[in-house]
């Protein structure tokens, strides 16, 4: 079985078997949102990604056995159409702090002006 993250990372949390198919299902789901997202330009849509999106990612932390939080996601940004800056994020990582693009077509429902 190949797996869609860090087989390495799994085995050092201690993963069963079980929980890295469950793990990669949530990764084929997050492939498939951002194809999705890959695939269009609706604000709507793009919108309702991210909302998925960060659900997901949570969900994925603790399929880890790492306590979920937000302050941890890192997918939102890395969503394709967003303009939000990747680095000034990634460096952001573990803080409550993100810097959004204001007119971010997957991020602008957050500013209610799409
Ligand atoms: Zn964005």
């Amino acid at each position: 079985m190949r797996y869609l993250f860090n087989e390495k990372l799994a085995d050092r949390m201690l993963l069963s078997v079980d929980e890295k198919n469950n793990l990669n299902k949530l990764y084929e789901e997050l492939h498939c949102l951002l194809n999705k997202a890959a695939n269009t330009n609706d604000t709507n849509e793009l919108s309702e990604i991210d909302k998925s999106i960060e659900v997901l990612e949570l969900e994925m932390q603790k399929q880890w056995k790492f306590e979920p939080s937000k302050n941890k996601c890192s997918y939102w940004y890395q969503i394709p159409g967003c303009t939000c800056p990747k680095l000034d994020n990634a460096e952001r990582w573990g803080t409550p702090n993100r810097i959004y693009t204001v007119n971010c077509p997957v991020h602008s429902y957050l500013f209610g002006t799409k």
